[in-house]
């Protein structure tokens, strides 16, 4: 099959991560007997220098035009004093919402071999944890309505969440659909005992889990949800959530794992094109120095060969491979903790999956 592959590099460490994986999805091609076409469109930093905004609309059209989208990271101290609207961050916003993706998938998943990373004592993720969070991407808090304006203290600021029952049928038919192909557990995280907006994501979530009869449906409240992911992880399967709450918890749940490295992730729309990318940011602090570990946007490859292209097999060979690194004892910097010994650098770590790929 042939596929065409929009590349947003981005700022900082972006362009080193993402070569990684091109170089890793070509290696993958190769052996399945595929094309890939990748195609680089500014984004970010990169791209407020070369054209005065951070999201060109060439990217944009360049975007729509693809199969589908891997993007490194954005932004940096070059842009910090950027107007709000300029920034490079926004342009995550403005690309979400061009392709249209609602949904945000991120896996927090602990690797045995990385184990000793996590912050949590050895008897909680003894057995380990695999969580899928089904993140609501274009609606909520971070969308509504919101402004400044003269209250009860002088002047204040609001920010508003509204969900709509189509908004919220359309994240839950994801989170069910994508526990059917799990292990067919879905907690719906809200606030329903303080938010209206919450009771009737709660009401919507609950209609909808009788047309999944399979699946085991449980609500939890987000103040809970936080403490129960590190008193005990390995409950969830699949959490779905709205955007804020999404936000937050999905970061708790990567620092359990103790690898920011090692975590991809997955913005959906209706359609198959999707846009992937690892969870951390540009890294400002290492990049140009050939020390970021690639392997969360190596894993974001293969997530769009699983979710976009359909491509199972390939998908599972590379997050084999990169299991097989981490088992063989490979490390990048980030990974190293206490162990002692020289940490490989990106491309060497590169280097060992397409090896063993
Ligand atoms: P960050 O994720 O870039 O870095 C946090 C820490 O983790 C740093 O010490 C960094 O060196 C380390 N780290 C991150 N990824 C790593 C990797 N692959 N390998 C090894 N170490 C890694 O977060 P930050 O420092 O808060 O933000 C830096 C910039 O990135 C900011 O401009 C921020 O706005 C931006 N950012 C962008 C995205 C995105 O593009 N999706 C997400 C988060 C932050």
């Amino acid at each position: 099959m042939e596929y065409n592959i929009a590349l947003l590099k981005g700022d900082g460490i972006g362009p080193e991560i993402v070569d990684s994986a091109v170089r890793v999805l070509e290696k993958t091609a190769d052996k399945f007997g595929h094309k890939f076409n990748f195609t680089p469109y500014l984004i970010g930093g990169c791209a407020i220098d070369a054209t005065g905004k951070p999201l060109p609309q060439e990217t944009i059209d360049g975007c729509l035009a693809s199969d589908s989208v891997l993007l490194g990271a954005v932004g940096g101290p070059k842009w910090d004093d950027q107007p709000g609207g300029n920034r490079p961050e926004k342009a995550l916003l403005g690309i979400r919402s061009a392709l249209g993706l609602f949904t945000n998938l991120r896996p927090a998943q602990l690797y045995p071999a990385l184990r000793k990373a996590s912050p949590l004592k050895d008897e909680i993720v003894a057995e380990g944890f695999d969580i899928m969070i089904v993140r609501e991407l274009t609606g909520g808090i971070y969308f509504g309505d919101r402004g400044y304006r003269q209250g009860k203290y002088g002047e204040e600021a609001y920010d508003t969440e509204a969900y709509s029952v189509t908004e919220i049928e359309r994240i839950g038919k994801v989170a069910f659909e994508t526990a059917m192909k799990r292990s067919k557990r879905v907690c719906s995280i809200d606030k329903a005992n303080v938010l209206e907006s919450s009771r009737l994501w709660r009401k919507t979530m609950h209609k909808l889990a009788e047309q999944y009869p399979e699946v085991e449906y449980s609500d939890m409240f987000v103040d809970n949800a936080a403490m129960q992911l590190v008193r005990d992880p390995k409950q969830f399967d699949v959490i779905v959530t709205s955007n804020m709450f999404g936000d937050i918890l999905s970061d708790e749940a990567s620092q359990i794992t103790g690898s920011i490295g090692m975590l991809a992730s997955a913005s959906l729309g209706a359609g198959t094109r999707g846009m992937y990318e690892p969870i951390h940011g540009s890294a400002p602090d290492i990049a140009g120095q050939n020390r970021a570990n690639p392997m969360a946007t190596i894993l974001s490859g293969a997530m769009m060969l699983r979710y976009s292209f359909g491509l199972s097999e390939e998908a599972d060979a590379i997050e084999n491979a990169v299991n097989k690194v981490l088992d063989a004892g490979h490390r990048t910097a980030d990974l190293m903790g206490t162990d002692k010994g020289t940490p490989l650098t990106c491309t060497e770590m590169t280097e060992k999956i397409i090896e063993v790929l």
